[in-house]
């Protein structure tokens, strides 16, 4: 089997490649060789690799991808270019009769108000939180265009919905990335000058952290044998973690104290029906064994440190 990773440079991307199966060829695609909200290039060079060898399927990862102050600064692009990339790619996979495509959505595009735990029928009911309605919004229709290929072309083309995703390769630019990569560069930071490591809020609050090879390993099985199309499968462990006790494990690794300033939080649950529960409740009996948070990290911190610093 041949596969296209789409976003192939990024943390989910990065990650399927590392656990690419033995039997799998992988090609991974960078927006410095085809930019997807391109089509016209982005046809002309998938097409180029598909002649080669026969593309079986596609992994479709590429995003436009922040934080809360990317979405809250860029909406036009967060919504424009995530649109086009998605339509591109969907488009090219048809047009070169590809019949499998793995695209990525999150869930923090679901409402903003929603019952827990979130489930993957209650997407479309009700609005995103405003502060990502681009990103979410081109997310959601991504799963409508999905839907529509799957009804009309009878393509498998359909979505997964990681929560919280962390692990080596990850974003950890001070002003765009996530809560996990944020904590380990402040916690460097403060091992590196001998301060405290600061933390915003009070870290009462629980999420599901799911490490980028746990997720890899899903979506492989996932490309091999989820077959409920029309339905995305939840990616995520079934343990919520306590921000409290993700900084300090963060700051134990590290050997570092915390201080935090008990700034308003955000909301105290997101939780999700994890993935080994909807497999579950399909009758699809594959069980997870997903990585301790503790080890995750530490991989995490030791990649920071060897790439980044
Ligand atoms: P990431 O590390 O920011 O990587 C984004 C990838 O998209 C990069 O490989 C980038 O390629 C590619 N890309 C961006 N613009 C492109 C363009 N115009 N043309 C071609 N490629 C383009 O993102 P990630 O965290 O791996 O996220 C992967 C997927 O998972 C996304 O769909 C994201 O929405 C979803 N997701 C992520 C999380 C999370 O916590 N990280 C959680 C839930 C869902 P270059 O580097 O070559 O520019």
């Amino acid at each position: 089997m041949h596969v296209l990773i789409t976003g192939g440079s990024g943390l989910v991307g990065s990650a399927l490649l590392s656990m690419c199966p033995s039997d799998v060829t992988c090609t991974s695609l960078r927006s410095s060789q085809a930019n997807l909200t391109d089509y016209t290039t982005a046809l002309a060079f998938i097409r180029g690799i598909h002649s080669v060898k026969p593309i079986d399927a596609i992994f479709h990862c590429a995003a436009r991808v922040g934080g809360l102050y990317r979405n809250m600064r860029e909406p036009v692009e967060m919504i424009g270019d995530n649109v086009l990339m998605n339509t591109n790619i969907l488009k090219i996979a048809h047009t070169l009769n590809i019949q499998k495509v793995v695209c990525v959505l999150s869930t923090c595009i679901f409402p903003d108000k929603v019952d827990y735990p979130i489930q993957t029928k209650d997407l479309h009911n009700g609005p995103p939180h405003f502060s990502n309605e681009g990103y979410a919004y081109a997310k959601r229709l991504l799963e409508v265009q999905c839907r529509a290929y799957q009804r009309q072309y009878n393509r498998q083309y359909f979505c997964i919905v990681p929560t919280n995703v962390y692990g080596t390769g990850d974003n950890f630019d001070p002003q765009d990335s996530h809560v996990v990569p944020a904590l380990i560069r402040k916690g460097v930071i403060a091992q590196n000058t001998n301060t405290k490591l600061h933390v915003s809020g009070n870290g009462t609050q629980y999420r599901q952290f799911i490490n980028s090879k746990d997720l890899a390993n899903i979506m492989w099985w996932a490309l091999e044998n989820y077959c409920i199309y029309d339905t995305p499968l939840v990616c995520c462990p079934p343990e919520e973690i306590q921000i409290k006790t993700l900084v300090d494990t963060i700051a134990s690794i590290l050997g570092v104290e915390v201080e935090y300033d008990e700034a308003e939080g955000g909301q105290m649950r997101k939780t999700c029906t994890d993935t080994n529960s909807q497999l579950a409740s399909f009758g699809i009996h594959k069980t997870f064994s997903f990585m301790p948070l503790e080890d995750g990290l530490k991989e995490a911190i030791t990649w920071y440190k060897m790439h980044e610093m």
